[in-house]
């Protein structure tokens, strides 16, 4: 069987959080009845002129600071023509020739490796209406609401070997869409969807081959399982002595494969031309200079900087970057107590309940705030409760929200740190046990761990730990 590599490149589509459409001043709020956010512009009308929404302009420059682009002071709109009912105009505004941000790249690391991924342009265009087909038997129906809202298109280079690659490039994306405050992130809605290339080839050679396209995958899980599915589907067409379709393939997440949508053995022809009713948009140096010194810190920055402040490696730091919202939250409660600690619960204890109870990596869906996280790391840190009791308790906390400090008391749960009652409990074990206690002053001094287990089991596991062993060093010689 031949060795073949995977060429991948994705078209991510990012919906910006403008509050109102690229081209008129229709609201982009989502869920409303259909058909009530619409205007002339938005529904196509002949001889309503759009307006360029200024602010959508700025977010895609934003978008092109952060992938390393070089940002075009002078870029044209495109009328890209395909019909279809939810797109009333015949057109789409698209960016062509001259788009608004080109030639960057994106530092992304997968499977403990890491890589620039070229970012080939990222262009301006308005998205369509929505088409409705389970509403009637006998009629489908359109909403025009999203139709307008605008959405910047980034084109990777076909950089990407593997579908960790693929799903590590959008995940760095989403975090700076999302740190940017430019798109909501909601993938549910289809804020951010990508569609992805992909072909293979043999193994070390640099011909391109030809690819298959798959459409709006939502999650990261679909685009990674999509593209795990077509590299095996192409392999046994090639391994078959047979020729890779260039075709649009849909993936089906309930069945977990891919099929084919439409061939694309003639590339679509969209006729695109220069949009008349649009003069080019024109950005003033001053404007990018204003726009650049106004970005927030990125999340590799703030990976690095966590890093720094933890100590801790760079592979387990990832996952607190990922949302800004998490970052807030290991920012303020390292604040309040120590960083590493912090960190070192919401790696460990905090994911796994999240994992556990379905909630999902975002602290606005918790009912722990960043006090008490640092409220525990605290009394931990003074002895009141040992690390093992704060382990048992962590649940509790993560889901009702409790402080700490008052929980412990509440529960009477603090730790005995009282050398007196100590004592009392390490003679009776000793007492208890006394082959073992032979045992280990005839050397089998593995035997301590016994003995600190019998009194942590008399003491609810409440007992200081360093305490109690020390009484043992002391009362077993
Ligand atoms: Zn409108």
């Amino acid at each position: 069987m031949a060795q073949y590599e995977a060429v991948i490149g994705l078209e991510v589509h990012v919906q910006l959080a403008t509050a109102s459409k690229l081209f008129c001043a229709c609201s982009t709020a989502f869920g409303c009845p259909p058909n009530t956010n619409v205007c002339e512009v938005c529904l196509g009308m002949p001889g309503a002129l759009p307006t360029i929404n200024r602010e959508a302009v700025r977010y895609a420059a934003l978008v092109g600071f952060a992938t390393n682009c070089a940002v075009n002071l002078r870029s044209i709109f495109a009328r890209k023509n395909y019909f279809y009912p939810d797109l009333p105009a015949g057109y789409q505004i698209s960016q062509y020739e001259l788009p608004i941000c080109e030639h960057g790249f994106l530092y992304v690391r997968a499977e403990g490796k890491g890589k620039n991924v070229g970012i080939t342009r990222i262009h301006l265009e308005n998205d369509a209406g929505k088409n409705i087909h389970d509403q009637n038997e006998n009629a489908s129906y359109v909403d025009l609401n999203r139709a307008g809202t605008p959405l910047v298109e980034i084109v990777s280079g076909p950089d990407m070997r593997s579908p960790a690659e693929a799903a590590a490039f959008l995940k760095t994306l989403y975090g700076i869409v999302t740190y940017l405050g430019i798109c909501d992130g909601n993938m549910e809605e289809g804020s951010f969807r990508c569609d992805a290339n992909i072909s293979l080839r043999a193994a070390g050679s640099d011909i391109l081959s030809t690819r298959t396209e798959l459409k709006n995958l939502n999650s990261f899980k679909n685009v990674r399982r999509a593209l795990e599915y077509e590299i095996e589907r192409q392999r046994d067409v090639l391994d078959d002595g047979d020729a890779v379709r260039q075709e649009t393939r849909l993936y089906d997440a309930d069945k977990n494969v891919t099929h084919a949508m439409r061939s694309k053995e003639e590339a679509h022809d969209y006729r695109y031309f220069p949009d008349p009713d649009l003069l080019p948009v024109e950005i003033a140096e001053e404007d990018i200079r204003a726009w650049k010194a106004g970005l927030p810190e990125l999340p590799g920055e703030r990976l690095a900087r966590f890093t720094r402040m933890t100590g801790l490696p760079e592979a387990d730091i990832e996952i607190l970057v990922q949302h800004s919202g998490t970052a807030d939250f290991f920012e303020k409660a390292a604040a309040m107590s120590d960083a590493r600690k912090v960190a070192n619960y919401m790696i460990g204890p905090m994911l796994r309940e999240c994992h556990a109870r379905g909630v999902p990596i975002e602290p606005s869906c918790w009912a722990m705030k960043p006090e008490a996280l640092a409220g525990l790391v605290r009394i931990v840190d003074r002895g009141i409760i040992n690390a093992r009791i704060a382990n048992d308790i962590f649940g509790d906390l993560f889901s009702s929200g409790c402080m700490p400090e008052a929980y412990v008391t509440e529960k009477g749960i603090g730790q005995i740190s009282d050398a007196a009652v100590l004592e009392e409990a390490v003679d009776a074990a000793i007492a208890a046990n006394p082959a073992e206690a032979a045992a280990f002053r005839g050397g089998r001094t593995k035997l301590l761990s016994f003995f600190v287990g019998q009194v942590m089991r008399a003491t609810k596991g409440k007992a200081n730990p360093a305490l109690v062993n020390e009484l043992l060093n002391k009362k077993l010689y």
